[in-house]
């Protein structure tokens, strides 16, 4: 993000850590509050910006620290309002975040990798390869940096979060603590392929709404379709999600890729109406938006609705997610950094 190696980027820490960073270099412990409101809040570039902290503390701040917040180095807006951003990280590492404006919802997707190494077989995130991890800052980033007021924050861009799930914790304080983004904790929303270690974290030490992406309630075919299946069978994170209690603000929810014929059998539908009965878990019906390589295809609306009408009738909460951004290849499955559809 522009600065040098020894400046160390502000954007991603927590109260604590910049009144530490700050004492150690004799500047006032009380100034931490207000700087991060600067950063967080008004999304400033340099410290000059400032206007109500010393001009001494200001010239100790700009030799030693940058915001770590920039601008996104392109974007690309669809017809339906949805506008998909591309940023780069110091390092060169590129990556993507979505604005999805719906009424008074304005949700930002953002990425916590650049790529993902995953592999799902639905994602063209996943078949193009993992480049690098996100910090926090670089995830906080991709929404105190956008043109736009933002009221519902989704980690379903590129990457897995529970492949970096330290950052990912961090940037989730950032973005809910009163000294950071303070946007509600049931408008921050972590989805994950399930790896267990890493929702138990999000279980206990945050209070976001969870996604697991399941493809299909049958193990060996999920395998085909993620592979981390195999190392983290998906049973484990659903069965922590069971047993957590989600109070009202919390929502978990299930999010399955639709494809013509493969999972979309009435077999399958009675499997999840059996795991999910009685649970509170939601499911969410996602349409597939093919990477254009292997052949298959999305079901119909029709199966969707009857899939989700089903559901419902049986008490199991159901949507049908609507396609937004498609002719900008920014709806789900479909980020890849680097294509050259970029303005
Ligand atoms: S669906 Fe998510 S976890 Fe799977 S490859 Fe794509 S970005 Fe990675």
């Amino acid at each position: 993000m522009g600065e040098s190696v020894n400046v160390v980027p502000l954007a991603g820490m927590s109260l604590t850590e910049t009144e530490d960073l700050l004492a150690q270099k004799k500047i006032e412990r009380r100034h931490g509050r207000r700087i991060l409101y600067w950063i967080y809040k008004k999304g400033i570039r340099t410290f000059s910006e400032i206007n109500d902290i010393p001009k001494e503390v200001l010239s100790v701040l700009s030799e030693c620290f940058s915001t770590g917040l920039s601008e996104p180095v392109s974007n690309v807006a669809s017809s339906d309002g949805t506008v998909r951003y591309l940023f780069t990280t110091e390092k060169g590492l590129l990556h993507e975040s979505v604005f999805i404006p719906e009424g008074q919802r304005e949700t930002v997707c953002i990425s916590v990798q650049s790529g993902c190494r995953m592999g799902c077989r639905f994602c063209a995130t996943g078949q193009n390869g993992w480049r690098g991890n996100l910090s926090a800052g670089e995830m906080v980033n991709q929404v105190v940096s956008l043109p736009h007021k933002v009221t519902h924050v989704v980690l379903m861009g590129m990457g897995e979060s529970g492949d970096n799930i330290d950052e990912v914790i961090k940037a989730l304080k950032v973005l809910t603590a009163e000294w950071g983004m303070a946007i509600g904790k049931s408008r921050v929303t972590v989805s994950t392929v399930g790896i267990a270690p890493a929702v138990k974290r999000l279980l206990e030490e945050t209070e976001c709404n969870i996604t697991l992406s399941l493809y299909s309630p049958f193990p060996d075919e999920r395998r085909e379709a993620i592979p981390a299946e195999t190392a983290w069978p998906y049973k484990d994170s659903l069965n922590l999600m069971k047993t957590s209690r989600a109070d009202r603000y919390r929502r978990f929810t299930v999010a399955y890729v639709m494809i013509k014929g493969k999972n979309d059998t009435d077999k399958h539908l009675e499997e999840l109406k059996r795991l999910l009965s009685g649970s509170g878990i939601r499911v969410n019906l996602l349409p597939y938006h093919r990477p254009g390589t292997d052949g298959d295809y999305s079901s119909d609306s029709e199966t969707m609705m009857r899939f989700k009408h089903l559901l419902v009738t049986s008490g199991v909460g159901a949507s049908v997610r609507k396609s937004r951004g498609l002719d900008i290849e920014a709806a789900c499955g479909m980020l890849a950094a680097g294509r050259t559809k970029q303005t």
